[in-house]
């Protein structure tokens, strides 16, 4: 692919400033065929695209709503998750169903997925190519559920959905895109539990989603 090319998808998915590598590893990575999410899911259960295949027990490709109005967005599955193949069923889980209880919503009510399917060794954050290698998944998914927003959680997914390299800290709370659809970075539940005294930007961040909900017209 032509670095031309390059530089027009990197601006088509939003990475402002990510590594052209990183860039070109997702572009010249075909997408899945699959017209549903659940042939997708299918087509994920088998995927050697990365390392992170030797050592998963489950790929955790991610539940929900397929038609849901919200999409989080983490980082990648923890012990528990690989075990069962649900996305945040651990503790972290528990405050993300927290968040999502703020919202007025319910669990079932959302799609919750990941930047990588697989678990990275010792919880380790994913690598760029990792994460670049998992994209195809990703954007699928959200270009079938067209959520009207994404909540990006945690460093891995503001960055990879921001395309920007700068600290979760400054990235929560602020609206970027990705792929046409608005996009609000947040802290990670997992740093909640560590450090409780995030809830209260957490808590900023869920009310400028509800706003943003509460303006979109409800589907019929
Ligand atoms: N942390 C994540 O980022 N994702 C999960 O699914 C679980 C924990």
């Amino acid at each position: 692919m032509r670095a031309r090319d390059l530089d027009r998808y990197r601006r088509e998915i939003g990475w402002r400033d990510a590594p052209l590598l990183e860039v070109a590893l997702a572009a010249s990575a075909p997408l899945p065929e699959s017209g549903d999410l659940e042939s997708l899911g299918r087509d994920a259960a088998d995927c050697t695209r990365c390392r992170l295949a030797e050592q998963r027990r489950t790929v955790v490709f991610g539940e929900g709503d397929p038609h849901a109005r919200i999409m989080f967005i983490g980082e990648g599955p923890g012990d528990d998750e690989d075990r069962t193949g649900r996305p945040f069923v651990g503790q972290a889980g528990r405050v993300l169903d927290a968040m999502i209880f703020a919202l007025g919503l319910e669990r079932r009510q959302v799609y919750i997925a990941n930047v990588v399917k697989c678990r990275p060794p010792c919880n380790r954050d994913p690598k760029h190519d990792e994460a670049a290698a998992c994209a195809p998944y990703l954007d699928r998914q959200i270009a079938l559920i067209r959520p009207l927003l994404i909540v990006a959680l945690g460093k891995s997914a503001a960055r990879r959905l921001t395309g920007s390299t700068a600290p979760i800290s400054a990235l929560r709370g602020r609206w970027g895109s990705y792929l046409g659809i608005p996009v609000l970075p947040t802290f990670h539940p997992a740093f909640l539990l560590r450090t409780p005294l995030g809830k209260r930007e957490v808590w900023q961040d869920l009310k400028a989603v509800r706003s943003r909900l509460a303006e979109a017209p409800t589907s019929p």
